[in-house]
């Protein structure tokens, strides 16, 4: 039997899956849990990590809808790809151009 944490992050739901269920049975979030960092989520995916990690392929980590970051239609990254993107996309220059400035 699969269980996964409810949306509320409080509870848990367990889930009997009949034989093709179990096939094709969401995989649980793998995101680190954000009340308790020792778990995982566990939460029910609703996404799969579409980062690209070459050959053509992605990163494919099951994301709930808490920790999906939508970057698009129908694309979304985990929270480990959300921060390489957004590192990515924030100019860094900002931040630390500014120091020089200011002394002047
Ligand atoms: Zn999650
Ligand atoms: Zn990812």
């Amino acid at each position: 039997m699969a269980w996964y944490r409810t949306d509320d992050g409080k509870g848990v739901m367990h889930i009997k899956f009949d034989r093709r269920g179990e096939k094709n049975k969401p995989k649980p979030c793998l995101a680190p849990f954000e009340l308790d960092d020792k778990t995982a989520c566990q939460r029910m995916s609703a996404f799969l990590c579409d980062w690209p990690v070459g050959n053509g392929k992605t990163c494919d980590e099951p994301i709930c809808a808490t920790h999906a970051f939508e970057v698009g239609p129908d694309r979304h990254y985990c929270p480990r790809h959300t921060r390489e993107h957004l590192d990515r996309t924030t100019p860094l220059d900002l931040a630390s151009g500014r120091k020089e400035a200011a002394h002047g």
